[in-house]
C-alpha cells in the first residue's frame, strides 16, 4: 500500500475518562447494533473514535476503540458494535449491555481520519462491515451542514440485510441530489439499479468513479485490514493520488 498514508495513532493518554450512560441499544444488522450513550464530551469531528472502558465487579479492565457514527456534537452519541463471536469485548455489548448501564468513555480522539465541511469535496466514502461507522458520521455531517458537494458512499457488506444504515441512507439518497449511495453486496442479489454484487477491486472502483464523473478530493476507506488494503489498491489503480486517501484499519483479517 505504498503511498498512501495510515492513520497515525491517536494518543488516548491525553484525554480524561468521563462516565457515560447508555441510553438505548438497537438491533442494526443481524451482527452490528447501535449503542446510544449520554456523556459529557466535546463534540469533536467526523471520523473520530471514542475509547471505551468496560470494568468488571473483580476490578478486571478492557478497553476497545469504537468510531462515532452520530454527527458532531449529536447528543446522544451513536456507536455501532459488529459482534466478534469470539470477541472479549464486542459480545458484551450485544448480549449484557442495557438502558442505564454506566461505562467510561474518553474521546472523540483522532485527527487524521476526519472531514470537516470546510475541507469540501469531492468526497468518496469507502467502508466494509462496521467501517461504515465514521463514514456515516461524515454523511451526517456533509448533510447538515450543507456542504454543497458531491458525496459518493460504496458500503460493502455481505448481504443487503447486514449493510448498517442502508434505510437512511437511500432515504437520504431520495433528498439529497448530491449524495450517491452504492450498496455491494458479496453474498446477495443487488436490490436497487446501480448496486454492485462482488468484492470491490480496480475494474469496479474504476467504473464507479467513471459513472459518479467526479475526481474525488477527499477519500476515506474503512474497514477490516484485507477490505481496506483492496480499495487503495484499486483505488491507486484508478489513479486516485495518494496523498488524497486516507484509511482506518478495525483489525481483523474479514
Ligand atoms: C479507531 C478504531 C475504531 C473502531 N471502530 C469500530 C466500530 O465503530 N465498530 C466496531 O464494531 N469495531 C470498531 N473497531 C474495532 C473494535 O475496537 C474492536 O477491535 C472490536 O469490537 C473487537 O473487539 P472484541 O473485544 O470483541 O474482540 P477481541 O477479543 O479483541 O478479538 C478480536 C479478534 O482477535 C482475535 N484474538 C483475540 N485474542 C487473540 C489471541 N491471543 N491470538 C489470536 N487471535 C486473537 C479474536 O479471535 C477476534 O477475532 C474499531 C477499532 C479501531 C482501532
Amino acid at each position: 500500500m505504498s503511498g498512501v498514508t495510515p492513520s497515525p495513532p491517536s494518543m488516548p493518554a491525553a484525554s480524561p475518562w468521563h462516565d457515560a450512560v447508555v441510553e438505548r441499544v438497537a438491533v442494526l444488522t443481524p451482527r452490528i447494533v447501535s449503542v446510544f450513550l449520554r456523556a459529557p464530551l466535546a463534540p469533536g469531528l467526523a471520523g473520530q473514535h471514542l475509547v471505551v472502558r468496560l470494568t468488571a465487579p473483580d476490578g478486571y479492565a478492557a478497553q476497545r476503540s469504537y468510531s462515532v457514527a452520530s454527527a458532531p456534537g449529536v447528543m446522544p452519541i451513536e456507536l455501532i458494535v459488529e459482534k466478534l463471536e469470539d470477541g472479549e469485548v464486542s459480545p458484551f455489548f450485544h448480549e449484557v449491555v442495557a438502558p442505564g448501564d454506566h461505562l467510561e468513555v474518553r474521546g472523540p480522539l483522532g485527527g487524521h481520519f476526519v472531514w470537516r465541511p470546510a475541507d469540501g469535496g469531492p468526497l468518496l466514502l469507502v467502508g466494509g462491515g462496521s467501517g461504515v461507522a465514521p463514514l456515516m458520521a461524515m454523511v451526517r455531517d456533509w448533510h447538515a451542514s450543507g456542504a454543497g458537494v458531491p458525496l459518493l458512499l460504496v458500503v460493502s457488506a455481505r448481504t443487503w440485510a447486514e449493510l448498517a444504515f442502508r434505510d437512511e441512507l437511500v432515504a437520504l439518497q431520495a433528498r439529497a441530489p448530491l449524495l450517491r449511495f452504492v450498496a455491494v453486496t458479496t453474498r446477495d442479489a443487488a436490490h436497487r439499479p446501480g448496486d454492485l454484487v462482488q468484492r470491490l477491486d480496480s475494474t469496479a472502483l474504476q467504473r464507479l468513479l467513471a459513472a459518479w464523473g467526479h475526481v474525488p478530493a477527499h477519500v476515506f476507506v474503512c474497514g477490516a485490514n484485507r477490505f481496506v488494503e483492496a480499495v487503495t489498491t484499486g483505488l491507486l489503480d484508478a489513479a486516485v493520488p495518494a496523498e488524497r486517501i486516507r484509511t482506518e484499519r478495525y483489525g481483523g483479517a474479514g
